[in-house]
């Protein structure tokens, strides 16, 4: 039987404000553990909760952009449960009146297939805190420092039949939270969390099969092979006879498989009530429209704009505009030496070799737009040839701010050659050393030319202007 595979995705994105949601303690990543804390976020009793409107500002803008209806009035509710990353034994969020409903996404699969993924909801509400567990298997340390951390709850509906949309997805959030400037969307420092829920049913079936939760799997890789292992995993179970169970379940990225955690808890089991210490909400018209109309430019409207405006190529343009901090290079780049083409190339050529390789994240990209136009004027008047350029790009990328490329250049002798009688004496010494093949070239083997080229070119230590060499080898050998 063929198989289809559903999935629906709640993802948590932390937002980058300076404060918690409900205090005033810093949100910043690490810290010595139970430093960035305060009686609010560690819930002592008689603390009181202040909403921080960064948190509803940052929280709106996500709605506005995932085309979402903004709740006018809504409010917070509390969601009870005991565990020991949560010290008030409840966790403030949004059930009844989430502040955003029915929005969608529009995706561009990797392999160019076009969907649209509807959200049901978005709501606001506070991480907990981290637990560490000791080495040695005797004990567990709280850390409280993420406790009151803003995050928005991202739900979407149950639309992803591939893991190539469930990725393409999570990588729009993130680029159009960037944009937003809202959160950084670390998955690896946990400010962005996939939980995804995920079924199977006959191909051509109307119904949706019981499904399971796979939690806070922390790569687009893990997510990947977690998506394959347990659709793989419940479809065998069901061509066994067996039936699936709703549960959550964790993926062990170690050793490949998901493993069953507990089984999944229904709304009702958390006695979730109004929260009484936060007044509800109301959203005036005016800031959704103040809002909307500084929305800055997403990476579709980029994309168009590129190939319409510079004559960039889509796929290229989707590179560069899929990043907030190669957008901002490119464009602040251009805007100087006003050399598009030039400036599209170093960055598909050598910014994604060493994001690729090298593992160079592009926010942590320091390069200066003022240095990289000035490297691009240098290469587009000729004085240094591309392969050299390499050079001077690599060093320039990761040089610090001292770094001067007028002064590396002549440092290091790398001035592109273009004297013709330099050129000619080089061409001469290589006929000289090689005597067969300049005999080769007579006897009619006029590939050979190359070869003579490439030996002129590394007599000239690579700075020879290689459209000189080609004429002076030409006019050399014409005269054998
Ligand atoms: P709960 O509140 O119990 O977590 P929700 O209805 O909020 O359940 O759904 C959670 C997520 O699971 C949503 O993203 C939804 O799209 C997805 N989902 C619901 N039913 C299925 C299903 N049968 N198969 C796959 N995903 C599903
Ligand atoms: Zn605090
Ligand atoms: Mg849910």
């Amino acid at each position: 039987m063929e198989w289809e595979i559903v999935m629906g995705l709640e993802v948590h994105v932390e937002l980058a404000t300076k404060t918690k949601i409900f205090c005033s303690c810093t949100t910043e990543f690490g810290g010595a553990p139970n430093t960035h804390c305060c009686p609010v976020c560690t819930g002592m009793p008689g603390t009181l909760p202040v909403l921080n409107k960064k948190v509803l500002e940052y929280a709106v803008k996500a709605g506005l952009a995932l085309n979402c209806d903004i709740t006018r009035y809504n409010k917070f509710d509390r969601k009870n449960y005991f565990y020991p990353d949560l010290p008030k034994a409840y966790q403030i969020s949004q059930l009844y009146l989430p502040f955003a409903r029915d929005g969608h996404v529009d995706l561009i699969t990797r392999s160019g297939k076009e969907k649209t993924v509807r959200i049901h909801e978005i709501h606001m509400e506070e991480d907990a805190g981290k637990l560490i567990h000791s080495a040695f298997g005797d004990a567990t340390f709280p850390d409280y420092n993420r406790c009151g951390v803003p995050l928005i709850e991202i739900v979407s509906e149950p639309d992803f039949r591939t893991s190539e949309e469930v990725i393409a997805y999570l990588e729009k959030l993130k680029t159009t939270f960037e944009y937003l400037g809202i959160s950084d969307c670390k998955m690896q420092e946990g400010s962005m969390r996939a939980d995804v829920n995920l079924s199977v049913r006959p191909k051509g079936s109307e119904e949706f099969g019981t499904r399971t939760e796979m939690k806070n799997i922390n790569s687009f890789k893990a997510i990947e092979r977690a998506i394959a292992f347990e659709s793989a995993r419940q479809i065998e179970a069901i061509e066994k006879g067996e039936k699936i169970v709703q549960e959550t379940r964790r993926w062990d990225d170690n050793k490949g498989k998901t493993f069953a955690m507990r089984s999944k808890e229904n709304a009702q089991d958390y006695r979730y009530f109004p929260e009484p210490d936060i007044p509800p909400i109301s959203i005036e018209e005016s800031t959704i429209a103040e809002y909307t109309a500084a929305m800055p430019e997403f990476a579709g409207e980029k994309v168009v704009r590129y190939g319409e405006e510079f004559g960039i190529a889509k796929a290229d343009a989707e590179i560069i505009a899929g990043s907030k901090y190669l957008a901002k290079l490119f464009e602040e780049t251009v805007a100087i030496c006003n050399n598009p083409k030039e400036v599209r190339y170093w960055i598909m050529m050598q910014i994604m070799y060493f994001m690729n390789e090298r593992g160079v994240a592009p926010e942590d990209i320091k390069l200066d737009p003022k240095k990289f136009a000035q490297f691009v004027n240098i290469v587009a008047a000729d004085r240094i040839n591309k392969q050299t350029g390499k050079t001077v790009f690599e060093a320039m990328f990761f040089g610090d701010d001292s770094f001067d490329v007028e002064a590396y250049i002549k440092e290091n002798g790398l001035e592109q050659v273009d004297d013709s009688e330099a050129i000619r004496e080089a061409v001469k010494a290589i006929f000289a050393l090689n005597p067969a093949t300049v005999e080769q070239y007579k006897a009619g083997q006029t590939k050979v030319v190359g070869f003579f080229v490439g030996q002129v070119m590394r007599e000239m230590r690579g700075k020879a202007k290689p459209d000189t060499v080609n004429k002076v080898v030409a006019e050399e050998l014409s005269k054998l």
